[in-house]
């Protein structure tokens, strides 16, 4: 009995030394969902923004500053995602680990081809994807290059455990593309067919896929919809006959009811963060399955 105390408090002592897993902050839960795909029980994980919060202004917590204050590494969007938020809960945190160019911090739009770079830089009109579309995590090649990411951060960090990470990543990517294969072919039938979107969340998602998602219940990023924007909506569904209207979690479902009942469209609840939608909580690869799906069902039945 005695030697077993001894044993398990020998064990206890040398746990934090030899088994200390990374300790991680992601800022959203799409990140999130791909860092624990590469991370997997080697890593301490905390997820800042809800999925079912606006990533542009999630609610900062002080709680948030000691998370920070304790990181080893930080992983964020970047292209300005978080600038409304996360500056400002850095600097409290006085964390060294996490300063940009450090290697505990990780910009996950390394290496993504970002779109629609605006080529002057103008923020007077309200636009807040200043430095181009910030949402590029719904196309899965881009899941992919964020992984990447990710594993190279892991892994300059804990290079102990480096080899589980890239095989990790190995996994991910190969399921990735196995599945690309699936999700293409589930929207082949609808290539070029246009959809409505609240927000500008989804011009990756529509490249990839062969949608055309470009006409926005807002007026500008960020700037809330007016009665004469959504008129011009209105005209152009219409006019052009589109049939889908998609909405993320923590936009205003009920102005995209109104323009789906003088349109005849359907509105389809989407979301760029797995759990933002109802059974999509399993991770990255799920929430891009009830993506597809639903969005080929949607197009499906209005054919
Ligand atoms: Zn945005």
């Amino acid at each position: 009995m005695k030697r077993i105390l001894l044993t398990s408090i020998a064990i206890a002592l040398l746990t934090p030394a030899t088994f200390a897993k990374l300790n991680v902050v992601a800022t959203t839960p799409d990140l999130a969902a791909i860092a624990r795909e590469i991370g997997g029980d080697k890593i301490e994980l905390t997820i800042l923004a809800k999925p079912t919060e606006d990533p542009h202004f999630v609610d900062a917590k002080p709680s948030f500053i000691v998370k920070l204050n304790r990181a080893d590494v930080l992983i964020e969007g970047g292209a300005e995602l978080e600038i409304g938020w996360l500056p400002k809960l850095l600097e409290q945190a006085r964390n060294p680990r996490l300063a940009a160019g450090a290697p505990g911090y990780v910009a996950c739009a390394h290496n993504i081809q970002m779109l629609e770079v605006p080529a002057t830089l103008d923020r007077s009109k309200g636009d807040i994807h200043a430095a181009g579309n910030p949402h590029f995590l719904v196309d899965p090649v881009n899941g992919k290059i964020v992984a990447q990411n990710i594993a190279d951060a892991f892994c300059a960090q804990d290079a102990k455990s480096c080899e589980a990470y890239r095989a990790n990543l190995k996994k991910f990517a190969d399921r990735i593309d196995a599945k690309l294969v699936e999700w293409q072919k589930a929207l082949a039938p609808f290539k070029g067919q246009q959809v409505v979107a609240y927000h500008n969340s989804w011009p990756y998602f529509g490249e990839r896929f062969g949608l055309r998602i470009d006409l926005f219940l807002e007026p500008k990023p960020g700037i809330p919809p007016t009665p004469a924007h959504l008129a011009e909506v209105i005209a152009k569904m219409k006019a052009d006959k589109v049939q889908v209207i998609i909405v993320d979690p923590y936009l205003n479902r009920r102005t995209a009811e109104t323009v789906a009942r003088n349109t005849d469209a359907t509105v389809v609840d989407v979301a760029q963060f797995p759990g933002g939608v109802k059974g999509t909580d399993g991770g990255y690869v799920q929430l891009m399955d009830y993506l597809v799906n639903s969005l080929a069902r949607a197009l499906g039945e209005k054919k």
